[in-house]
């Protein structure tokens, strides 16, 4: 079936990079682009009406999870001192023997929420590291997006002594085996959902993998041509603990055991020997990345929450570092994060003309693609998936504008947002995600996290309330207020 888009501005793609076609004019056939340009005089099925609206491809989401995200929400402007600007180890270290908040999360509820969450904020394609993927491969399947999935494995967990020191408890048979269970959920889901559910391999962490678990992962990897995604460089912390156990950093790491390569994505990269607190002379990290072909997820917010910052995107990308983005946190608005990267790289390298909103929107669409090796993904021309996004440009938002990609980096969220299509098939309509109960679904959410804050007492390692580890941002009005 043929449909035209026509009446808005379209973010084409020609000669290896996005071109602004105004007023124009796309047609899809089935699941495919084939044709872009202003004006097609062969039939088609349906006409789409894009007046008022920017055409951009489908976002590619290169690292997320999918959960309701009740350990983020718990500890904003919050958390231990000793974890510097980490945020995850205040809800994902437990005592040895104790579940932290992470395992006592409903996969069902949570992969519905960001699933959802995603799909209606214009993200096409997801890179989604959980380790619930039958369930999510199932919700992202049905909802008509596409995602690359498999169950996240390691082979040590972070623990805490009775006094609360961090320390790492490792089982190398349960990192294989989390390995063996990847390998399975991939030779059993990739390529279902007429090709929108894809493998990938996720080792976890950098310091919570073992070089045999990297070595076997490499190797997993090349045998079933899929790619990998683990998180390194994200805190001091896990920086020093690879420095402390191999005399590498944790890109040399990651070099050393073969795991770097153009089929590979390191989350997050914020700490690396290009950041000024690694304080390591002769840092070659970004060289060693340009040279494997290895793609960094750049995920701003969730560390400018903890008052960190990539240091930074414009240097990594002049290093020749390929860099895609992803939502690691709350709320899941690639939008957003397109403006966090670029004002956060302003600020850091004290230079306005530092990742301009052209090169943000090429990492949130031709870098994550690039990332998957999907030439057929993060773009509009023919022969592209007719994956495609339509962004709502008359609003107080936006306000008057000149340059639709400057609008929407600079002014633009993810509420902005009108239409989603994936593989040809409108999955979101007015905003809202075509079969789904939204409103149920919210209400869900907010009982998920509010049994799991419940838990907490459970878990954290002095037994401390919710309430006492992250007080409400004002105390409670305790008698009437009468004049
Ligand atoms: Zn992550």
């Amino acid at each position: 079936m043929k449909t035209l888009i026509e009446g808005g501005d379209i973010i084409a793609y020609a000669n290896g990079g996005h071109r602004l076609l105004r007023a124009g004019v796309l047609v899809f056939d089935d699941d495919r682009v084939i044709f872009v340009g202003k004006s097609f005089t062969g039939s088609v099925d349906r006409r789409l009406d894009a007046s008022g609206k920017l055409v951009i491809p489908g976002l590619v989401n290169i690292h997320c999870h999918a959960d309701v995200e009740a350990g983020g929400r718990l500890i904003a402007d919050t958390g231990r001192r000793d974890y510097f600007h980490t945020g995850y180890l205040n809800y994902f270290a437990a005592k040895k023997g104790v579940k932290a908040l992470g395992p006592r999360q409903d996969p069902d509820i949570g992969g519905r929420f960001a699933l959802v969450e995603l799909l209606r904020n214009g993200c096409t394609t997801v890179v989604e590291i959980g380790v619930a993927a039958e369930a999510h491969a199932r919700i992202a399947g049905d909802l008509g997006m596409r995602a690359y999935l498999s169950p996240a494995y390691k082979s040590t967990d972070y623990c805490l002594t009775d006094e609360g020191q961090l320390y790492y408890d490792t089982n190398e048979a349960a990192g294989m085996a989390g390995l063996e269970r990847a390998k399975v959920f991939i030779a059993t889901h990739a390529g279902s959902y007429d090709g929108r559910i894809q493998g990938m391999l996720f080792p976890y962490q950098v310091d919570t993998c073992s070089p045999s678990l990297l070595r076997a992962t490499r190797k997993a990897a090349d045998e079933l041509g899929v790619g990998i995604e683990i998180h390194a460089g994200q805190n001091l912390l896990e920086f020093h603990e690879i420095l402390r156990r191999h005399a590498m950093t944790p890109v040399e790491y990651l070099a050393d055991t073969g795991l770097l390569g153009p089929d590979a994505i390191v989350g997050h990269c914020i700490i690396s020997t290009a950041h000024h607190l690694a304080a390591l002379p002769a840092g070659r990290d970004l060289e060693i990345l340009a040279r494997s072909g290895a793609t960094v997820a750049h995920c701003p917010l969730v560390f400018a929450r903890r008052g960190n910052a990539l240091e930074s995107f414009a240097k990594f990308r002049r290093a020749g570092v390929n860099v895609g983005l992803g939502t690691d946190t709350y709320p899941r608005d690639l939008i957003s994060e397109m403006r966090w990267a670029s004002n956060l790289c302003k600020i850091v390298e004290h230079d306005f003309t530092a990742a301009a909103a052209a090169e943000v929107f090429t990492a949130a669409t031709l870098g994550g693609a690039k990332a998957l090796r999907r030439e057929d993904l993060g773009r509009l021309a023919p022969g592209a998936k007719a994956d495609i996004a339509l962004i709502m440009m008359r609003s107080f938002r936006m306000g008057p504008y000149r340059d639709p990609i400057k609008a929407l980096v600079q002014c633009g969220t993810a509420d902005d947002v009108d239409q989603v299509i994936v593989d040809g098939r409108t999955v979101v309509e007015g905003g809202h995600v075509i079969g789904v109960d939204e409103a149920q679904l919210l209400a869900e959410a907010q009982v998920e996290a509010e049994r799991l804050w419940g838990t907490v007492p459970e878990w954290h390692w002095q037994g401390l309330t919710a309430e006492q580890l992250s007080p409400q941002s004002f105390p409670p009005l305790t008698t009437d207020l009468t004049s």
